[in-house]
C-alpha cells in the first residue's frame, strides 16, 4: 500500500480507511457510533466485524492475525454541524475553539490565524516577540537510519546505540532528547507518543520498565510517582520488598 484508502463519504464521515502511518504500520477504520457516556472509550466486537469486512472490500487479505491493538476514542460533535469559533458567552476573554471536526488539522493554520487576528487581536494589543524562534530542533531517529549511516552517528553519540524500545527500534538517546526539551514530557504516554517507545509489538512490556526508570530519575523523583498517563495511572503501587 503506498496511499491512503477512502471509501465514498456518508453523512457519519468519512468513513472506514485503510491507511498506513509515517512510521510505516498500518491503521484500518474508524467506525463511527454515537455513544452517550462521555468516558465510554470501550470497543466492542459487531463494531470491529463491521471494521473489518468494510476494510477488506478495498484491501482485501488484510493480515488481521498481526493486529497489535484496537482502541478508540471520543469526537466532539458540534450540534451545529461547523466549527465553534468564539468569545464564550459566559466569559468574553475566553475563546472557544470547539467541535473541530474533520478537517480541523487541515484547517489548524487558518483557524489559528483567524483567532489571533480577528478575536484576539480586537482584545488584546499584541506585539511580535523579536527573539521567537518558530523552528524545532530536529528529532533525531536510529530507526530509518541505513547501517553505515548509523554506526557512524553511534560512535559519535553512544546513547543513541542503546535500544530501549527493541519493538519501535527507539533508542536512549532518543528518549532524554525528548526529556530534555523545554515542552514538558512528564508521563510514560507522552514519550510514548513523542518517540514511539511502547507503540510496538509487546505494547510496552520490555521498554516500560526502562522509560519509567528515565522519567524518575530525570524528574528526580521515585518512580512510584511515574504515572501512566492521567491522575492515579501510577505503574508501581508499593514496594514489595
Ligand atoms: C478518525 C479521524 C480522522 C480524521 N482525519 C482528519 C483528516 O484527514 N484531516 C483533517 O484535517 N482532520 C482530520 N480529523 C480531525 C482532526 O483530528 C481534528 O479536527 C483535530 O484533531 C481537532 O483538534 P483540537 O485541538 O480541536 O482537538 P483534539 O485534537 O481532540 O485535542 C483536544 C485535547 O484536549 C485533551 N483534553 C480533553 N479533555 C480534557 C480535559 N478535561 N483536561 C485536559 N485535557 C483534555 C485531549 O486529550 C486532547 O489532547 C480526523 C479526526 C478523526 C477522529
Amino acid at each position: 500500500m503506498n496511499h491512503v484508502l477512502f471509501p465514498l463519504p456518508s453523512e457519519k464521515g468519512k468513513g472506514i480507511l485503510v491507511t498506513m502511518t509515517s512510521s510505516g504500520d498500518y491503521l484500518v477504520g474508524p467506525s463511527s457510533e454515537f455513544v452517550d457516556d462521555k468516558d465510554d472509550l470501550s470497543t466492542d466486537a459487531p463494531t470491529l466485524k463491521d471494521v473489518r469486512s468494510q476494510a477488506s472490500r478495498m484491501v482485501p487479505n488484510i493480515p488481521f492475525y498481526e493486529q497489535i491493538r484496537v482502541f478508540s476514542g471520543l469526537r466532539a460533535t458540534p450540534s451545529t454541524h461547523d466549527f465553534i469559533i468564539e468569545p464564550s458567552k459566559k466569559y468574553a476573554d475566553f475563546i472557544n475553539v470547539a467541535g473541530i471536526e474533520s478537517p480541523g488539522l487541515a484547517s489548524s493554520p487558518a483557524i489559528g490565524e483567524y483567532v489571533v487576528e480577528e478575536l484576539v487581536r480586537k482584545v488584546l494589543p499584541l506585539k511580535e516577540k523579536k527573539s521567537f524562534n518558530p523552528k524545532i530542533k530536529p528529532y533525531i531517529k536510529v530507526k530509518p537510519m541505513g547501517e553505515e549511516e548509523r554506526a557512524k552517528f553511534v560512535r559519535e553519540h553512544p546513547n543513541y546505540g542503546e535500544i530501549i524500545c527493541n519493538c519501535e527500534q527507539v533508542s536512549l538517546g532518543e528518549i532524554e532528547d525528548v526529556l530534555s526539551r523545554s515542552l514538558p514530557c512528564l508521563t510514560i504516554k507522552a514519550v510514548k507518543k513523542r518517540t514511539r517507545a511502547g507503540f510496538g509489538k509487546c505494547q510496552g512490556g520490555f521498554c516500560q520498565p526502562h522509560v519509567l526508570m528515565l522519567l524518575a530519575q530525570k524528574r528526580g523523583v521515585s518512580p512510584m510517582e511515574i504515572l501512566y498517563d492521567k491522575d492515579g495511572s501510577n505503574i508501581i503501587l508499593k514496594e514489595s520488598k
